[in-house]
């Protein structure tokens, strides 16, 4: 088992009998990209924009976010490269969108959210976007993030495509979105979970809120129930389904995760190596079998414990 996890050296993620997983990075823009070529990523997961947005009176021009997003598609080649479009509101106020006066910002007007107030906004990103795309060799897929319905989704595609991107695919953070998964992931091309947010919705607990670790545990039985809807759901649609959440930058529960049918991992870059060499230790059905465990235990604890007896039986 030690051989194989060295051998999975930085190639592409794979479980021990071939199960391809692919493994990718989370980027918040300011990151050295170099540094973050060393881990071997099949590409970005999940790069947020907001870094060109915050802190700052008003919205960057079409040509300065092209530039920022093509620094990036740069750096990766033909790989691919997913686009999160601006997640302002809650935790991310921006200055010139957000309303500073919302009662309850997290359940507010944010994320995909804001283009119901500044729809013109979100258009300008994907074309900007767009245009960053046709300089470069990157696989570019656009994602929107705080999607709740179907009609959302396929809303975004529509205007993603009219911005002349092909892949566009939505965020699954809110508990509605994990329930009706295979209707919304037929209404676009990818599924993502962002395991963060979506603890924060099915728990009712502030993500920002130190007290309530306990309930944002992403090893909760609750939270990987909607992630086993969500990539049912995706599967049922015939379309992939990734996590970009913490979550996934865990070795243990990406094992969790891929039994669970999730099909790529986006993760801090520091995190890759060992999900990887976890990953190659591990055939799909043992994943599976630890699925089964962590979704039988009652707790997010009991879910942690049971999984590691069980995965170091396995190994
Ligand atoms: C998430 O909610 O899990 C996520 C990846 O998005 P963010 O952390 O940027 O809200
Ligand atoms: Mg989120």
């Amino acid at each position: 088992a030690r051989r194989a996890a060295l051998a999975a050296g930085t190639g592409p993620g794979r479980t021990s009998d071939g199960h391809g997983v692919d493994l990718l990075v989370n980027l918040g823009g300011a990151e050295d990209l170099t540094v973050i070529g060393a881990v071997g990523p099949a590409g970005v997961g999940l790069l947020r924009t907001e870094f060109l947005f915050l802190d700052r009176p008003d919205e960057p021009g079409l040509a300065e976010q092209r530039e920022a997003y093509l620094r990036v598609f740069a750096a990766f080649g033909g790989r691919k490269v997913v686009v999160r479009t601006l997640d302002a509101g809650a935790d991310k106020p921006l200055r010139f969108v957000t309303a500073p006066d919302e009662p309850n910002p997290a359940l507010g007007v944010r994320g995909l959210r804001t283009a119901r107030r500044a729809p013109g906004l979100l258009d300008r990103q994907l074309a900007a976007i767009a245009a960053a795309a046709e300089g470069s060799e990157a696989k570019v897929w656009v994602m929107a993030p705080m999607v709740s319905t179907p009609a959302e989704a396929a809303a975004f595609r529509a205007r993603a495509r009219a911005a002349g991107l092909a892949v566009a695919g939505v965020m699954v953070e809110v508990p509605a979105a994990a329930l009706r998964a295979s209707a919304v992931a037929a209404a676009c091309d990818f599924l993502s979970i962002g395991t963060n947010d979506l603890a924060q919705y099915a728990f009712a607990a502030d993500r920002m809120a130190g007290g309530l670790a306990d309930l944002l545990d992403p090893w909760q039985p609750a939270l990987l129930d909607l992630v086993r809807l969500a990539a049912d759901g995706a599967g049922a649609a015939g379309k992939p389904v990734g996590v970009c959440g913490e979550a996934a930058s865990d070795p243990l529960l990406a094992l969790v995760l891929v039994g669970l049918g999730v099909t790529s991992l986006s993760m801090a870059p520091i995190a890759l190596p060992a999900v990887r060499a976890s990953l190659a230790r591990h055939t799909l059905a043992h994943c599976r079998r630890l699925a089964a465990a962590a979704l039988a235990a009652p707790d997010g604890q009991g879910a942690r414990y049971a999984v590691a007896a069980l995965a170091a039986d396995q190994e």
